[in-house]
């Protein structure tokens, strides 16, 4: 069986609809690997866009010409999709976003500065990516509220003893990730949703690399607030959402002032809007969620599971070649992951390491993800990373590891 076809899925196929893909980078046929930065966007989406500008293009719910009908038509149709998509309980739970960023930083800001006070207690994890820390300290600080941290074995997996020692009724909230843009980890988000709500405390995750690789149930789940962005999962950059259980949103008072998320307005008083406008302040990002619906179309059409599966082959393929390297150390060996694999090689700064695969039209990230407590954690600046998706091939890891055989031999002379 050639390795461009997954038992399931015809990547050749997959691969056609894929324009970036096809083109040469510094002389050499692009490998991109850098899918848990961005991933790439199929035709679709991209002419979604171009489609909305050119026939579509009108500001939503509040104009009543046909343009504005169908922009919004559209709009509401990727809310809907997003809803099936995570199995939410109705569309008043998805709030659109600019991504996860600006979901963590609303729940961070409305729910920490409504219900937080003095001697609460958070709890992240060392996993996290800088946007699941920074707006949680920011709220602690003004609300005098404390961080704890789940410490993280050597093998990327959370320490569920350690998490459960932190857990009190101090407790009001627990943030952590669906999978580790890192280190790959999949967390077993559902059991510390259990054991956190058995202390009292609300939840959130943070999907950023689940969305095109997990599924997500949000009910099943039964966590508090679940964030997405679109640019991670096939779709445009600069949306995503906020899911929320309706009953807490109804109760956190909004995020930002403006434009639709108001009922009535006068310089006295002024009354808020049902959900989920209540949280969508200003001309939202009508394109690129309208585009979004396409990008769900794109990964039901595939099937997550089938996405998984040739996933998971590539990052098994990667780990075990990538090991046959003698100066390479792979770091994040969980048992459960998305498809990341970060190494180091000895002797050889990250940084370097990424530039000269770039020159040979490979592209990684190097660095420390934006999870710097991680890297600190395991004593280290940062790693390469290769991060795969679903358009990946074998042949495409064949020419990684080939390049990374050849680079240390001209290090060690070898
Ligand atoms: N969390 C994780 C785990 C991520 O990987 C990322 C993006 N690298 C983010 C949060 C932030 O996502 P965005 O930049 O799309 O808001």
């Amino acid at each position: 069986m050639s390795t461009l076809t997954s038992s399931l899925l015809d990547i050749k196929k997959i691969r056609l609809q894929f324009p970036v893909l096809h083109q040469q980078v510094n002389g050499k046929p692009l490998i991109y690997f850098d899918n848990a930065a961005t991933n790439q966007k199929p035709k679709q989406v991209i002419e979604a866009l171009t489609h909305y500008y050119q026939h579509d293009n009108a500001n939503i719910h509040r104009g009543i010409h046909t343009l504005a009908e169908r922009a919004t038509r559209a709009f509401e149709e990727t809310r809907l999709a997003m809803q099936h998509f995570i199995n939410a309980r109705a569309t008043a739970e998805i709030i659109f976003t600019r991504g996860v960023t600006e979901s963590i930083n609303l729940v961070a800001s409305s729910y920490g500065r409504a219900f937080l006070k003095e001697g609460d207690e958070i709890i992240l994890s060392a996993l996290e990516h800088h946007s699941n820390i920074v707006p949680w300290q920011l709220i602690a600080q003004e609300k005098k509220a404390t961080i704890h941290v789940i410490p993280v074995f050597d093998s990327g997996e959370l320490d569920l003893d350690a998490y459960r020692k932190l857990l009190s009724t101090k407790t009001k909230i627990v943030s952590v990730n669906h999978a580790s843009n890192s280190l790959g980890t999949i967390n077993p988000v559902k059991e510390i949703i259990r054991l956190a709500h058995q202390a009292g405390a609300i939840v959130l995750i943070d999907g950023a690399q689940a969305a095109a690789h997990i599924e997500i149930d949000v009910q099943d789940l039964d966590c508090d607030f679940y964030c997405i962005s679109s640019h991670k999962m096939y779709g445009p950059t600069g949306a995503g959402i906020l899911y929320g259980k309706k009953e807490i949103l109804d109760e956190m008072p909004p995020y930002m002032g403006g434009g639709e998320m108001i009922s009535d307005v006068t310089f006295a008083r002024t009354t808020f809007n049902e959900l989920p406008y209540k949280f969508e302040a200003g001309t939202p990002n009508i394109a690129d969620v309208i585009a979004l619906h396409e990008a769900v179309q794109f990964i039901d059409s595939l099937g997550k599971e089938n996405i998984a599966a040739h996933e998971s082959e590539l990052l098994e393929y990667a780990a075990e070649n990538l090991a046959t390297i003698p100066s390479v150390k792979l770091i994040g060996t969980a048992k459960e992951k998305v498809a990341v694999q970060s190494f180091n090689i000895e002797g050889i700064h990250p940084f370097d390491v990424g530039q000269l695969l770039d020159a040979q039209g490979i592209a990684v990230r190097t660095g420390h993800h934006c999870t710097q407590p991680l890297m600190d954690r395991f004593g280290i600046e940062g790693t390469v990373r290769a991060s795969f998706s679903v358009y990946n091939t074998k042949e495409e890891i064949d020419n990684l590891v080939k390049c990374l055989r050849k680079l240390t031999q001209l290090s060690y002379g070898k």
